[in-house]
Protein backbone atom coordinates (compact mmCIF):
# COMPACT_ATOMS: atom_id res chain seq x y z
CA UNK A 1 0.00 0.00 0.00
CA UNK A 2 1.41 3.23 -0.51
CA UNK A 3 -0.16 6.22 1.25
CA UNK A 4 -0.14 10.02 1.02
CA UNK A 5 1.24 12.76 2.91
CA UNK A 6 0.03 13.73 6.05
CA UNK A 7 -1.36 17.43 5.64
CA UNK A 8 0.47 20.51 7.05
CA UNK A 9 0.33 20.96 10.49
CA UNK A 10 -0.58 24.14 10.92
CA UNK A 11 -2.43 24.53 13.89
CA UNK A 12 -0.86 24.79 17.57
CA UNK A 13 -1.95 22.01 19.34
CA UNK A 14 -2.35 19.40 16.28
CA UNK A 15 -2.14 15.80 16.57
CA UNK A 16 1.54 15.49 15.59
CA UNK A 17 2.61 18.63 18.53
CA UNK A 18 0.20 16.64 20.76
CA UNK A 19 1.95 14.16 21.03
CA UNK A 20 5.75 15.33 20.61
CA UNK A 21 5.08 17.27 23.89
CA UNK A 22 3.79 14.11 25.71
CA UNK A 23 7.07 12.66 24.26
CA UNK A 24 9.29 15.28 25.52
CA UNK A 25 7.94 15.67 28.99
CA UNK A 26 6.51 19.27 28.41
CA UNK A 27 2.77 17.84 29.35
CA UNK A 28 1.74 14.68 31.28
CA UNK A 29 -1.86 15.83 31.78
CA UNK A 30 -4.84 17.05 29.12
CA UNK A 31 -4.62 20.40 31.76
CA UNK A 32 -0.61 20.52 30.31
CA UNK A 33 -1.72 20.53 26.91
CA UNK A 34 -4.55 22.88 27.24
CA UNK A 35 -2.29 25.00 28.93
CA UNK A 36 0.76 24.57 26.09
CA UNK A 37 -2.29 24.97 22.96
CA UNK A 38 -3.85 27.62 24.45
CA UNK A 39 -7.23 25.21 23.06
CA UNK A 40 -9.71 24.83 25.39
CA UNK A 41 -9.95 21.93 27.63
CA UNK A 42 -13.18 20.25 25.57
CA UNK A 43 -10.98 20.29 22.81
CA UNK A 44 -8.02 18.70 24.04
CA UNK A 45 -9.80 16.07 25.32
CA UNK A 46 -11.39 15.40 22.20
CA UNK A 47 -7.98 15.34 20.65
CA UNK A 48 -6.65 13.29 23.31
CA UNK A 49 -9.71 11.03 22.80
CA UNK A 50 -8.66 10.10 19.54
CA UNK A 51 -5.06 10.08 19.84
CA UNK A 52 -5.38 7.30 22.58
CA UNK A 53 -8.02 5.44 20.67
CA UNK A 54 -5.23 4.92 17.81
CA UNK A 55 -3.00 3.15 20.63
CA UNK A 56 -0.62 6.88 20.11
CA UNK A 57 -0.90 8.10 23.68
CA UNK A 58 -2.02 6.11 26.87
CA UNK A 59 -3.59 6.86 30.47
CA UNK A 60 -0.59 5.50 33.18
CA UNK A 61 -2.51 6.72 35.97
CA UNK A 62 -3.49 9.14 38.41
CA UNK A 63 -1.19 12.43 38.77
CA UNK A 64 -0.65 15.08 41.70
CA UNK A 65 -3.79 16.42 42.51
CA UNK A 66 -4.00 20.70 42.64
CA UNK A 67 -7.25 19.70 44.86
CA UNK A 68 -9.84 18.21 43.61
CA UNK A 69 -9.56 15.17 41.31
CA UNK A 70 -6.23 13.59 40.30
CA UNK A 71 -5.54 14.24 36.49
CA UNK A 72 -5.27 11.01 34.79
CA UNK A 73 -1.39 11.34 33.30
CA UNK A 74 -0.43 10.77 29.76
CA UNK A 75 2.13 9.14 28.09
CA UNK A 76 3.50 7.73 24.60
CA UNK A 77 2.96 3.48 24.79
CA UNK A 78 5.89 2.26 25.37
CA UNK A 79 6.77 -1.33 24.38
CA UNK A 80 3.69 -1.45 22.27
CA UNK A 81 3.60 0.45 18.56
CA UNK A 82 6.18 0.74 16.33
CA UNK A 83 6.98 1.85 12.87
CA UNK A 84 9.88 0.30 10.88
CA UNK A 85 12.33 2.32 8.98
CA UNK A 86 14.85 1.30 6.60
CA UNK A 87 17.95 3.70 5.50
CA UNK A 88 19.51 1.94 2.26
CA UNK A 89 22.81 2.60 1.33
CA UNK A 90 25.16 1.49 -1.43
CA UNK A 91 27.13 -0.63 0.82
CA UNK A 92 24.78 -0.64 4.33
CA UNK A 93 21.64 -0.44 5.48
CA UNK A 94 20.72 0.64 8.84
CA UNK A 95 17.28 -0.58 10.06
CA UNK A 96 15.54 0.25 13.04
CA UNK A 97 12.29 0.42 14.73
CA UNK A 98 11.43 3.69 16.43
CA UNK A 99 8.40 4.65 18.77
CA UNK A 100 5.28 6.61 17.88
CA UNK A 101 7.29 9.54 19.47
CA UNK A 102 9.93 9.15 16.86
CA UNK A 103 12.58 7.70 19.41
CA UNK A 104 14.97 4.89 18.35
CA UNK A 105 13.93 1.37 19.87
CA UNK A 106 16.38 -0.28 17.84
CA UNK A 107 18.80 -0.07 15.26
CA UNK A 108 21.17 -2.49 13.50
CA UNK A 109 23.64 -2.10 10.85
CA UNK A 110 24.00 -4.50 7.59
CA UNK A 111 25.69 -5.19 4.87
CA UNK A 112 24.39 -4.49 1.45
CA UNK A 113 25.05 -5.38 -2.41
CA UNK A 114 23.32 -3.04 -4.16
CA UNK A 115 23.63 -5.24 -7.02
CA UNK A 116 21.67 -8.14 -6.11
CA UNK A 117 18.86 -6.56 -6.90
CA UNK A 118 15.98 -5.15 -5.62
CA UNK A 119 13.55 -8.54 -4.28
CA UNK A 120 17.03 -10.11 -2.60
CA UNK A 121 17.77 -6.75 -0.77
CA UNK A 122 14.73 -5.83 -0.33
CA UNK A 123 13.79 -8.84 1.45
CA UNK A 124 16.71 -9.37 4.28
CA UNK A 125 16.22 -5.91 5.29
CA UNK A 126 11.90 -6.53 5.74
CA UNK A 127 12.53 -9.65 7.44
CA UNK A 128 15.13 -7.68 9.52
CA UNK A 129 12.22 -4.92 10.27
CA UNK A 130 9.97 -7.77 11.00
CA UNK A 131 12.64 -9.48 13.62
CA UNK A 132 12.94 -6.13 15.30
CA UNK A 133 9.53 -5.63 15.33
CA UNK A 134 8.75 -9.07 16.42
CA UNK A 135 6.01 -9.55 13.46
CA UNK A 136 5.50 -12.33 11.30
CA UNK A 137 5.71 -11.45 7.24
CA UNK A 138 2.39 -11.78 5.68
CA UNK A 139 3.26 -15.68 4.17
CA UNK A 140 4.45 -16.46 7.57
CA UNK A 141 1.08 -15.55 9.19
CA UNK A 142 -2.65 -15.36 9.05
CA UNK A 143 -3.69 -11.01 8.21
CA UNK A 144 -4.61 -9.26 11.65
CA UNK A 145 -2.23 -11.33 13.62
CA UNK A 146 -2.09 -9.30 16.90
CA UNK A 147 1.19 -9.00 16.33
CA UNK A 148 1.51 -7.23 13.21
CA UNK A 149 -0.79 -4.48 14.76
CA UNK A 150 2.38 -3.29 16.90
CA UNK A 151 4.24 -2.41 13.54
CA UNK A 152 1.88 0.91 12.61
CA UNK A 153 4.18 1.26 9.04
CA UNK A 154 7.47 1.26 7.38
CA UNK A 155 9.28 4.10 6.00
CA UNK A 156 12.52 3.29 3.54
CA UNK A 157 15.02 5.60 2.21
CA UNK A 158 16.66 5.00 -1.14
CA UNK A 159 19.25 6.20 -2.95
CA UNK A 160 18.36 7.12 -5.49
CA UNK A 161 15.28 9.42 -7.46
CA UNK A 162 11.64 8.05 -6.24
CA UNK A 163 8.78 8.85 -7.79
CA UNK A 164 6.82 10.23 -4.78
CA UNK A 165 3.14 9.50 -6.16
CA UNK A 166 4.45 5.53 -7.09
CA UNK A 167 7.13 5.06 -4.79
CA UNK A 168 8.87 3.74 -8.05
CA UNK A 169 12.74 3.95 -8.80
CA UNK A 170 13.36 6.45 -11.91
CA UNK A 171 17.05 6.12 -13.09
CA UNK A 172 19.53 5.73 -10.43
CA UNK A 173 23.14 6.17 -11.22
CA UNK A 174 24.34 3.79 -8.58
CA UNK A 175 21.60 0.96 -8.45
CA UNK A 176 21.85 -1.36 -11.34
CA UNK A 177 18.59 -3.40 -11.65
CA UNK A 178 16.32 -1.16 -9.93
CA UNK A 179 15.40 1.14 -12.90
CA UNK A 180 11.48 1.27 -12.66
CA UNK A 181 10.94 -0.94 -9.37
CA UNK A 182 7.95 -0.36 -7.57
CA UNK A 183 9.28 -0.31 -3.79
CA UNK A 184 6.10 0.30 -2.02
CA UNK A 185 4.21 -2.60 -4.30
CA UNK A 186 6.85 -5.45 -3.90
CA UNK A 187 6.82 -4.34 0.15
CA UNK A 188 3.17 -4.40 0.67
CA UNK A 189 3.13 -7.91 -1.00
CA UNK A 190 5.53 -9.05 1.81
CA UNK A 191 4.65 -7.29 4.75
CA UNK A 192 0.96 -5.93 5.54
CA UNK A 193 1.33 -2.77 7.17
CA UNK A 194 1.37 0.70 5.19
CA UNK A 195 5.13 1.14 3.66
CA UNK A 196 6.48 4.98 2.62
CA UNK A 197 9.35 5.23 -0.14
CA UNK A 198 11.45 7.88 -0.33
CA UNK A 199 14.67 9.59 -1.33
CA UNK A 200 17.07 8.84 0.83
CA UNK A 201 18.51 12.63 1.36
CA UNK A 202 14.96 13.83 1.75
CA UNK A 203 14.21 11.47 4.76
CA UNK A 204 18.02 12.75 6.04
CA UNK A 205 16.01 16.22 5.78
CA UNK A 206 12.78 15.50 7.50
CA UNK A 207 14.96 13.38 10.30
CA UNK A 208 17.61 16.58 10.95
CA UNK A 209 14.84 18.77 10.77
CA UNK A 210 12.32 17.06 12.84
CA UNK A 211 15.12 16.54 15.73
CA UNK A 212 17.24 19.36 15.38
CA UNK A 213 15.45 22.71 13.83
CA UNK A 214 11.95 21.97 14.05
CA UNK A 215 11.21 25.46 15.01
CA UNK A 216 12.81 26.70 11.17
CA UNK A 217 10.75 26.96 8.69
CA UNK A 218 13.47 26.61 5.66
CA UNK A 219 16.27 24.62 5.64
CA UNK A 220 18.61 23.07 2.98
CA UNK A 221 20.72 19.59 4.44
CA UNK A 222 22.81 17.97 1.70
CA UNK A 223 24.07 14.27 2.08
CA UNK A 224 27.36 13.80 1.00
CA UNK A 225 28.50 10.30 1.05
CA UNK A 226 29.03 7.70 -1.51
CA UNK A 227 26.58 9.73 -3.81
CA UNK A 228 25.43 13.61 -2.76
CA UNK A 229 21.92 14.93 -2.79
CA UNK A 230 19.84 17.38 -1.04
CA UNK A 231 16.63 17.72 0.94
CA UNK A 232 14.76 20.76 1.27
CA UNK A 233 12.45 21.95 3.90
CA UNK A 234 9.90 24.47 2.91
CA UNK A 235 7.48 26.60 4.85
CA UNK A 236 8.01 23.60 7.51
CA UNK A 237 7.27 20.71 5.35
CA UNK A 238 9.39 18.25 2.86
CA UNK A 239 9.42 19.88 -0.01
CA UNK A 240 9.16 17.10 -3.19
CA UNK A 241 7.99 19.14 -6.03
CA UNK A 242 5.86 18.14 -8.93
CA UNK A 243 7.53 13.98 -9.18
CA UNK A 244 9.44 14.10 -5.68
CA UNK A 245 12.81 15.16 -7.47
CA UNK A 246 13.23 18.24 -6.17
CA UNK A 247 16.66 19.13 -4.50
CA UNK A 248 18.32 16.46 -6.50
CA UNK A 249 21.66 18.22 -6.93
CA UNK A 250 23.46 15.25 -8.48
CA UNK A 251 23.83 16.00 -11.84
CA UNK A 252 24.15 20.05 -11.86
CA UNK A 253 26.89 20.88 -13.48
CA UNK A 254 29.94 22.50 -11.52
CA UNK A 255 33.20 24.09 -13.13
CA UNK A 256 36.11 21.53 -13.45
CA UNK A 257 39.02 21.17 -15.76
CA UNK A 258 39.30 18.42 -16.73
CA UNK A 259 35.29 17.39 -16.56
CA UNK A 260 34.96 13.95 -15.23
CA UNK A 261 32.16 12.17 -16.99
CA UNK A 262 29.85 11.11 -14.98
CA UNK A 263 27.26 7.54 -14.64
CA UNK A 264 24.70 9.66 -16.07
CA UNK A 265 25.85 10.11 -19.54
CA UNK A 266 27.14 13.87 -19.04
CA UNK A 267 30.08 15.07 -18.21
CA UNK A 268 30.93 17.66 -14.96
CA UNK A 269 27.90 16.80 -12.77
CA UNK A 270 28.43 17.81 -8.75
CA UNK A 271 28.06 14.12 -8.18
CA UNK A 272 31.58 13.11 -10.52
CA UNK A 273 33.60 15.57 -9.07
CA UNK A 274 32.04 16.07 -5.52
CA UNK A 275 30.52 12.55 -4.19
CA UNK A 276 32.97 10.08 -1.87
CA UNK A 277 32.50 7.75 -5.42
CA UNK A 278 34.52 10.39 -7.51
CA UNK A 279 36.99 11.27 -4.98
CA UNK A 280 38.05 6.94 -4.70
CA UNK A 281 38.28 7.30 -8.29
CA UNK A 282 39.93 10.31 -8.83
CA UNK A 283 42.53 9.41 -6.41
CA UNK A 284 42.81 5.61 -8.26
CA UNK A 285 43.48 7.95 -11.97
CA UNK A 286 46.45 9.33 -9.40
CA UNK A 287 47.63 5.99 -8.91
CA UNK A 288 46.93 6.38 -4.99
CA UNK A 289 45.63 2.82 -4.09
CA UNK A 290 42.39 3.33 -1.99
CA UNK A 291 39.63 0.88 -2.36
CA UNK A 292 36.49 3.26 -0.90
CA UNK A 293 35.94 6.26 0.82
CA UNK A 294 37.13 4.94 4.31
CA UNK A 295 40.37 5.10 2.68
CA UNK A 296 39.78 8.71 1.45
CA UNK A 297 39.33 9.78 4.64
CA UNK A 298 41.99 8.05 6.42
CA UNK A 299 44.31 9.74 3.92
CA UNK A 300 42.68 12.81 4.42
CA UNK A 301 43.02 13.20 8.27
CA UNK A 302 46.83 11.79 7.50
CA UNK A 303 47.35 15.03 5.76
CA UNK A 304 47.95 13.30 2.01
CA UNK A 305 48.13 16.58 0.00
CA UNK A 306 45.89 14.77 -2.95
CA UNK A 307 43.38 13.80 -1.22
CA UNK A 308 43.08 17.14 0.88
CA UNK A 309 43.69 18.69 -2.32
CA UNK A 310 40.64 16.51 -3.80
CA UNK A 311 38.48 16.84 -0.96
CA UNK A 312 39.01 21.12 -1.73
CA UNK A 313 37.74 20.93 -4.44
CA UNK A 314 34.77 19.22 -3.90
CA UNK A 315 34.26 21.27 -0.91
CA UNK A 316 34.28 24.27 -3.59
CA UNK A 317 32.22 22.47 -6.31
CA UNK A 318 29.44 21.75 -3.40
CA UNK A 319 29.30 25.29 -2.30
CA UNK A 320 29.43 26.64 -5.95
CA UNK A 321 25.85 24.66 -6.45
CA UNK A 322 24.74 25.26 -2.92
CA UNK A 323 25.35 28.91 -3.18
CA UNK A 324 22.71 29.23 -6.20
CA UNK A 325 20.73 27.20 -3.93
CA UNK A 326 20.78 29.17 -1.25
CA UNK A 327 20.32 32.83 -2.99
CA UNK A 328 17.01 31.40 -5.12
CA UNK A 329 15.34 30.13 -1.65
CA UNK A 330 17.08 31.77 0.49
CA UNK A 331 17.05 29.15 3.90
CA UNK A 332 17.57 29.59 7.34
CA UNK A 333 20.11 26.79 7.79
CA UNK A 334 22.19 24.51 5.69
CA UNK A 335 23.24 21.42 6.77
CA UNK A 336 25.43 18.86 5.67
CA UNK A 337 25.46 15.40 6.89
CA UNK A 338 26.57 11.87 5.25
CA UNK A 339 30.26 10.69 5.98
CA UNK A 340 32.27 13.45 3.96
CA UNK A 341 30.52 15.93 6.59
CA UNK A 342 33.48 14.95 9.22
CA UNK A 343 35.73 15.77 6.29
CA UNK A 344 36.77 19.26 7.44
CA UNK A 345 38.93 20.72 4.52
CA UNK A 346 35.68 20.23 2.16
CA UNK A 347 33.75 21.83 4.55
CA UNK A 348 35.91 24.64 4.84
CA UNK A 349 35.89 25.01 0.91
CA UNK A 350 32.09 24.98 0.97
CA UNK A 351 31.64 27.16 3.68
CA UNK A 352 34.17 29.49 2.02
CA UNK A 353 32.88 29.55 -1.37
CA UNK A 354 28.86 29.79 -0.30
CA UNK A 355 30.16 33.31 1.67
CA UNK A 356 31.72 34.41 -1.78
CA UNK A 357 28.98 33.64 -3.55
CA UNK A 358 26.17 34.53 -1.88
CA UNK A 359 24.07 37.65 -1.72
CA UNK A 360 25.04 39.28 1.49
CA UNK A 361 20.86 39.41 2.93
CA UNK A 362 21.12 35.60 2.18
CA UNK A 363 23.89 34.71 4.31
CA UNK A 364 23.33 37.08 7.13
CA UNK A 365 21.87 34.84 9.71
CA UNK A 366 22.26 31.64 8.08
CA UNK A 367 23.84 29.20 9.89
CA UNK A 368 25.45 26.54 8.18
CA UNK A 369 26.25 23.26 10.29
CA UNK A 370 26.88 19.91 10.54
CA UNK A 371 23.75 17.32 10.58
CA UNK A 372 24.31 16.40 14.21
CA UNK A 373 21.61 13.65 14.56
CA UNK A 374 24.05 10.84 13.87
CA UNK A 375 23.73 7.22 11.99
CA UNK A 376 19.94 6.99 12.94
CA UNK A 377 19.13 10.30 11.13
CA UNK A 378 17.82 8.53 7.73
CA UNK A 379 15.48 6.17 10.02
CA UNK A 380 14.15 8.96 12.26
CA UNK A 381 13.10 10.73 8.47
CA UNK A 382 11.75 7.63 7.96
CA UNK A 383 9.84 7.15 10.80
CA UNK A 384 8.31 10.45 10.77
CA UNK A 385 6.90 9.56 7.27
CA UNK A 386 5.21 6.90 8.64
CA UNK A 387 3.26 8.42 12.17
CA UNK A 388 2.54 11.89 10.48
CA UNK A 389 0.32 9.42 8.28
CA UNK A 390 -0.67 7.63 11.58
CA UNK A 391 -1.37 10.63 13.77
CA UNK A 392 -3.44 12.30 10.27
CA UNK A 393 -5.68 9.32 10.71
CA UNK A 394 -5.85 10.14 14.12
ZN1 LIG B 1 25.52 13.19 -14.04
Amino acid sequence: MTIDDAPRETLRGGPREMLRWVASGAAVSRADLSRLSGLSPSTVSQRVEALISQGLLEETGAGRSRGGRRPRQLAVPTGGAVVGAIDLGAHHARVGTLDLSGRVVQGRTLPVRIEDGPEAVLDALLAEVAALAAVPLSDQAARGDAAVGALRGIGIGIPGPVQHATGRIVSPSRMPGWNGFDVAAFCAGQIDVPVIVDNDANLMALGAHRTAHPELDHAVYIKAGTGIGSGVISSGRLHRGAQGSAGDISHCRVVADPAPPCTCGNAGCLEAVASGAALVTALREQGVPVSDLTGVLRLIDDGDRHATALARQAGRAIGEILAVVVNFFNPQVVAIGGRLADCEPLLASMRGTLYERCLPLATQTLLIERVSAGQDVGITGAAHLVIDHVVAAA
